[in-house]
């Protein structure tokens, strides 16, 4: 492995690679945003793979909806039934 003026030169089994400083520049430049975006994606599948927990709750100020809270999220939803809500609320503000 050497530096010089236009790169890196990496031996490998005889072979040499050559990487040239704007390469390994944006490489150094882009990882954190590499791993934001993963980070990201870990975040949103483990979000929908987990379903809510939803939890009744006591709704005095609307008496014909029924009050849930999800135990999970801590997000509050209305539900005119006796189901609990289908999906996390969660989920639909992040806009993902
Ligand atoms: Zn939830």
């Amino acid at each position: 492995m050497s530096w010089d003026d236009s790169g890196l030169t990496l031996v490998l089994g005889g072979e040499q690679i050559h990487l040239p400083v704007l390469v390994i520049i944006a490489f150094v430049v882009s990882f954190p945003v590499f791993l934001f975006v993963l980070l990201r994606l870990a975040r949103f599948f483990g979000a929908t793979a987990r379903p809510c927990r939803w939890k009744r709750m006591p709704a005095k100020d609307r008496p014909s909806f029924v009050l849930w809270q999800c135990s999970i999220c801590a997000v509050e939803a209305y539900s005119s039934g006796r189901q609990p809500p289908k999906e996390c609320k969660k989920l639909l503000k992040s806009g993902v």
